[in-house]
């Protein structure tokens, strides 16, 4: 166990038959004609892009999206022949020029983006690719309806400068019922915007609005390409989109596998007497003697604070439970039911320990936390691995 953790106090892995039943399953419901986009943001929702890319482009992946430049240069060397990659939001100007000559694509999301790509274009003498963003009502990026029309009028004039790889916007919520209406409001809009553009001869490569929970709820939303997340590392966007897909199946069972596992292991045992607090402060006190084991895990690397007294682990395949606050860098477990528990053994913090799962969903329903936050907080520093 000690050498599997790199000398680091805990490791993720990574399951490559889960991702690939994912990808399969993902492929066979969108269709032939449905380009999927594999969303890595936030180091591939924690996962990690320089270990997720590579088996994501083994499994038959060919178009990747990011919010920043930096995740796009990340994923461009982690592939090992170009592919698309997408950029959703921040581009320093700085690297503007970068983008292009790596003939990376990115939103335009207002004018000023519009304005500055077309500076660089001309100044590298090269194409900007560029996804055009249509605000629909979700009211945080995209162009309105006249800023479309200035956009389309700068285009024109500079055709040479510009490849129009997609008309896009994106759904305020589709994974919540209680949304519906807004998200056929958007939709509506966005068909309404692309006629426009279309009317004007732009015919975007990629006509782009659904992410996970849209691509299932809403079908029509699929259009040529779907921006996936959540689901590619083996999660549902929401309770709420799982029970309207296995509704109408005979099967109950969830499609999707987690590709992700966090694991640690036993740093110390203690006896701890009656009437003691346990850890900083006094949440948590003793009520008969008991047996705790220190794990070296803690908010540092993703742990949340909000897991005090309330987070679970598995030790010898039984859950037990965290006991006290979570620490920077440690947190306490109780093991007085697993008496054979010793110094060195496995903890899981996410993952299956024969016969028991901790899955992040359960994770996150005590800490209110998304299973999205869960993910996007494990630290870079954990270190990753890939298992066959
Ligand atoms: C994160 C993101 C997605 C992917 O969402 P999932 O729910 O993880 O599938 C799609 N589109 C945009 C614009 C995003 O920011």
């Amino acid at each position: 166990m000690t050498q599997d953790l790199f000398n680091g106090s805990s490791i993720i892995t990574l399951d490559e038959k889960a991702l690939q039943n994912n990808v399969a399953f993902l492929k066979k419901k969108m269709g032939p004609k449905v380009t999927i986009s594999a969303v890595v943001k936030a180091n591939a929702y924690g996962h990690g892009i320089e270990q997720i890319v590579p088996l994501f482009e083994k499994h038959g992946i060919n178009h990747y999206s990011v919010f920043s430049y930096r995740e796009a240069v990340r994923v461009y060397s982690s592939l090992s022949e170009p592919q698309p990659i997408m950029i959703m939001g921040w581009i320093p100007d700085e690297h503007m020029a970068d983008v292009m000559r790596k003939g990376i694509e990115f939103y335009v999301f207002n004018l000023e983006r519009l304005y500055s790509a077309l500076a660089c274009a001309k100044q590298c003498n090269l194409k900007a690719r560029i996804h055009l963003e249509a605000e629909t009502g979700m009211n945080r990026t995209g162009l309105n309806t006249d800023e479309l029309a200035t956009a389309i009028s700068i285009i024109k004039e500079n055709e040479e400068f510009f490849d129009v790889a997609g008309f896009c916007t994106h759904l305020a919520g589709a994974e919540s019922i209680s949304n519906h209406s807004r998200i056929l409001k958007q939709i509506k809009k966005y068909k309404k915007m692309l006629g426009v553009l279309e009317a004007n001869d732009i015919v975007p490569k990629y006509r782009h609005i659904a992410n996970s929970a849209a691509a299932f709820i809403y079908p029509s939303s699929r259009m040529d390409l779907v921006r996936i997340g959540i689901m590619l590392y083996g999660f549902w966007s929401s309770i709420e989109v799982f029970v309207q897909y296995v509704n109408h199946k005979k099967n109950k069972l969830d499609p999707l596998d987690r590709v992700l596992s966090w694991k640690s292991q036993i740093m110390s045992i203690k006896e701890v007497k009656t009437g003691e607090f346990v850890s900083y402060g006094i949440s948590y006190l003793a009520q008969s003697d008991i047996r705790t084991a220190l794990i070296p895990i803690g908010y540092s690397l993703g742990y949340s604070r909000s897991l005090s007294n309330k987070g679970m682990v598995l030790i010898q395949g039984q859950f037990c439970s965290v006991i006290g606050v979570v620490n920077m860098n440690m947190v306490i477990a109780d093991v007085t039911n697993v008496p054979e528990a010793e110094v060195g053994d496995e903890v899981v913090i996410i993952g299956k320990q024969s016969p028991s799962e901790i899955k992040v969903s359960a994770f996150s329903d005590s800490s209110n936390l998304l299973n999205y936050e869960v993910l996007a907080h494990l630290s870079e520093t954990i270190h990753r691995t890939v298992i066959s």
